[in-house]
């Protein structure tokens, strides 16, 4: 059977009954007509990962999630401050190591940077997550919207991981941290995106919520600190490098435990914010399965 190629739905920005557009995330423009950015993306892309790459893997991933006006919406007003900030980072990431701290300078339009990263964030994130988040559609669809939300938190990082991660929005417990974190990460060489709804201070990423300040046509420029990620799990947030998640996997520690009651407040955390139907939202990061403590409560 041909492969049906108009499909209706409603749109995950406005809501509205309608043809629903290939949406690229990121951005297809990112790697258009800039032959050198294009020539990096395939080496650090041929052996792609764990997601599925729609066309040729550069391109990224393919989501039938907005409707042709959101779609060129975005596109026109975001697209090419977006592709600008790319075209700075990659050559910066593509000589840089694991860890390795850098600066980005001449980084203009932060307004229109992080209407895109939203945007993609909304294609990453399911049908629902508008509709749990509405004010995200006012952001997106007025450039000049500058009314950002004080529970979201965004923040990007650098990744010379092959392939990219998409988590989705989730919520997981940080044994480490004894923390439960609500979540959602979208990676695609060379930037890392992180939106949560708790502040990231421990983590290595850079914050850009405040970016919302800016007005759209802000004429200045920033210098951008990035710290270089890897992205190799399958998980939001974890930053171990292949060798240390091999050597995680054979170290032996005694099962983590977590209470009934953590459990039951990621779940509800993930499904609140993710919003939808979804119940399997939410993940613990360990390499063991941990005891669930539950019962009589203190
Ligand atoms: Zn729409």
């Amino acid at each position: 059977m041909a492969r049906q190629d108009t499909i209706e739905g409603f749109c995950w920005l406005c809501g509205r009954f309608a043809k629903l557009t290939r949406e690229h995330i990121p951005p297809r423009a990112a790697f258009n007509n800039k032959s050198v950015l294009l020539l990096a993306v395939e080496e650090n892309t041929r052996e792609t990962g764990r997601l599925e790459w729609g066309g040729k893997v550069e391109e990224g991933l393919i989501v039938r999630s907005l409707c042709s006006e959101c779609n060129s919406r975005g596109g026109a007003k975001y697209g090419t401050h977006y592709v600008d900030f790319i075209s700075r980072v990659a050559p910066i990431v593509e000589r840089a190591k694991d860890r390795e701290q850098f600066i980005v300078s001449g980084v203009g339009r932060p307004l229109s940077i992080l209407k895109q990263i939203m945007q993609s964030f909304v294609s990453a994130n399911g049908p629902s997550f508008v509709e749990a988040n509405p004010w995200i559609r006012k952001f997106i669809r007025n450039s000049r919207n500058q009314e950002w939300s004080p529970d979201l938190f965004a923040y990007i990082f650098a990744t010379n991981t092959r392939g990219g991660r998409k988590s989705g929005l989730g919520a997981f417990f940080d044994f480490g941290r004894k923390r439960i974190r609500t979540v959602a990460e979208f990676s695609f060489w060379p930037l890392g995106m992180v939106l949560s709804f708790d502040s990231l201070d421990e983590y290595p990423v850079t914050p850009i919520h405040h970016w919302a300040q800016y007005d759209y046509s802000w004429p200045g420029q920033l210098d951008i600190n990035l710290v270089v990620n890897p992205t190799s799990s399958a998980y939001a947030l974890d930053f171990r490098t292949r060798a240390e998640m091999n050597r995680d996997a054979f170290r032996i520690e005694p099962r983590p435990k977590v209470a009934g009651e953590t459990l039951r407040e990621v779940m509800r955390l993930a499904q609140a914010r993710g919003g939808g139907k979804t119940t399997d939202r939410w993940a613990f990061v360990t390499n063991q399965r941990p005891d669930i403590e539950d019962g009589d409560e203190e």
